[in-house]
């Protein structure tokens, strides 16, 4: 029977993922609700890459006030506010929410607020509505996953980071992945003591070790305290803050403890087994080609079943799927996972697009690998030993250019363009004879003569 809450296509989630699908099915003509139970706009806007970015840009300007006396900037001791930092991006958020909710309606998908559960495998409840629909789409996300260590009640996760307006001075982090490190650019920069402890030996593991090395190395020279090869076993509470006790047997105290170990799918609540969609082992959930899960109606894309786990991939997943639905027929642009290009907002930041010198040879690829390290020119009259390092990883069969790595000074905005030039499959030779942009940083990349090693 039809009724006012069935949907052609149905979004569980308004997310990266979500929104954009659900946009887009509509302009396809579909007729598309969505559930979100929280604020519009997913992990990505409330909790993730934007706060993190803001918080990282107020981080920046530690060194900045510091370098700026370099160039003949006096100015008294800079002082920083969590509390003003915390309101204004708070501010910025809600502004993003307002424009989500706006670019939802002005497409004509309803919003359903609240949390969804399926019922069957073609209705879902949200607090007493009931759904149904013809084809639902789960991008749900996930969330911090939280260690399971005695006293582990007592440890924060990133989405506290974006919360709280007060911080103790002394910072201690848990893991190795893109948030540790970002987080403890976040809070070295702002003012305190931060100590990293990561159980392997060299954090951003997948990463160029180059890279790895040499920002590890920075990171120590500016005073965090990194400790690899070590793990939290034990943490107590006490008065002034909290003490960690390590799997070595060392013991600290510290402010707070904040852990980055990895995300956690959000489908625990979901009523999956109703539906009968199947997770893997970790809650995640297997998809096809197509995005489709093992029910063929009821699809996914994003955190809870990408391999990657990036606004920009989540996204284009939502994009493919919606034009695969509803779009003309021979429409949806097929994903392309091959080198997709991250970047780490850490100081100095990373960007990376292609194959690590390890992979390329791992593969079987005979390599030559171009690298150079400068102090940028930024740095030279205040005098900060920051250094810059840049590396192609080069097929020497083809000249093709497999693997472009940076670290140091905006090399998230660089390997974006650089991006372009792998995927074009440059080779090294149409590297050699474009023309530099002097004085940059960048020209680096376009005037790298001789390799460094084969
Ligand atoms: P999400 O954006 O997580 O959206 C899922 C939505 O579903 C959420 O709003 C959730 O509330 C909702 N939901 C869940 N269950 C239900 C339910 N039952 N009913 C209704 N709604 C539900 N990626 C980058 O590319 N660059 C970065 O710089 C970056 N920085 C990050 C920093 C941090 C600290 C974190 C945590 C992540 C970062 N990411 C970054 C990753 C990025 O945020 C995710 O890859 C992206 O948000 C995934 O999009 P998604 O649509 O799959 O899920
Ligand atoms: P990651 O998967 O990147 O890293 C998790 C880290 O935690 C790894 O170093 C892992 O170690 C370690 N770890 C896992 N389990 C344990 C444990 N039980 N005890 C101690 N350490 C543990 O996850 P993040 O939480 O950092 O970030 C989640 C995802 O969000 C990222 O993978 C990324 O896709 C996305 N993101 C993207 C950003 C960007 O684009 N700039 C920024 C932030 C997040 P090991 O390596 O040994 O397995």
């Amino acid at each position: 029977m039809p009724n006012n809450n069935h949907y052609d296509f149905f979004v569980i989630g308004a997310g990266s993922g979500g929104v954009r699908s659900a946009r887009i099915a509509a302009g396809h003509g579909a007729k598309v609700g969505i559930a979100e139970g929280n604020p519009l706009g997913g992990t990505c806007v409330n909790l993730g890459c934007v706060p993190k970015k803001l918080y990282a840009y107020a981080s920046d300007y530690h060194m900045d006030f510091e370098d700026s006396r370099g160039y003949g900037w006096h100015s008294g001791k800079p002082l920083f506010d969590w509390s003003v930092l915390k309101a204004k991006k708070d501010n910025e958020i809600a502004r993003l929410n307002g424009i989500y909710g706006r670019l939802l309606e002005n497409s004509g998908v309803t919003l359903h607020e609240g949390f969804a559960e399926f019922l069957d495998a073609n209705t879902v409840k949200i607090g007493k509505d009931i759904i149904t629909a013809d084809k639902i789409l789960i991008a749900v996300g996930g969330v911090p996953t939280r260690p399971t260590f005695e006293g582990a009640e007592y440890v924060l996760v990133s989405d506290d980071v974006f919360m709280r307006d007060e911080w103790p001075q002394d910072i201690t982090i848990l893991g190795g992945g893109y948030i540790a490190v970002e987080m403890a650019h976040i809070f070295h920069g702002l003012g305190h003591t931060v100590n990293l402890i990561y159980r392997g030996p060299l954090f951003l593991r997948g990463f160029d070790d180059d890279l790895r090395q040499g920002l590890a190395h920075e990171m120590e020279k500016q005073g965090i305290n990194i400790v690899f090869e070590d793990n939290i076993k034990r943490v107590e509470s006490n008065d002034g803050g909290k003490e960690v006790f390590l799997e070595s047997g060392k013991s600290f105290e510290t402010g707070e403890i904040i852990a980055a170990i990895g995300r956690t799918p959000k489908t625990e609540k979901l009523g999956l087994g109703k539906a009968g969609v199947n997770t893997d082992d970790k809650g995640n959930i297997p998809v096809n080609g197509n995005y489709e899960t093992n029910v063929p109606h009821i699809y996914a894309v994003g955190d809870v079943s990408s391999m990657y786990q990036l606004t920009p991939v989540a996204i284009k997943e939502g994009h493919f799927l919606a034009d695969d639905l509803f779009g003309p027929k021979g429409s949806a642009k097929t994903v392309q996972y091959e080198n997709v290009a991250t970047a780490v907002f850490s100081h100095p930041p990373i960007g990376t697009v292609g194959m690590t010198e390890a992979e390329a040879r791992a593969k079987g690829f005979d390599v030559e690998i171009f690298r150079t390290s400068f102090r940028a020119m930024k740095y030279t009259l205040p005098g900060r030993e920051e250094k810059t390092m840049m590396k192609l990883v080069v097929d020497k069969a083809t000249d093709k250019v497999l693997g472009i790595h940076m670290l140091g000074l905006d090399s998230p905005e660089i390997i974006q363009a650089m991006a372009i030039a792998l995927n074009a499959g440059a080779t090294k030779a149409i590297f050699d004879r474009t023309m530099p942009v002097h004085p940059t940083s960048c020209e680096e990349f376009v005037t790298m003569r001789e390799p460094v090693s084969s």
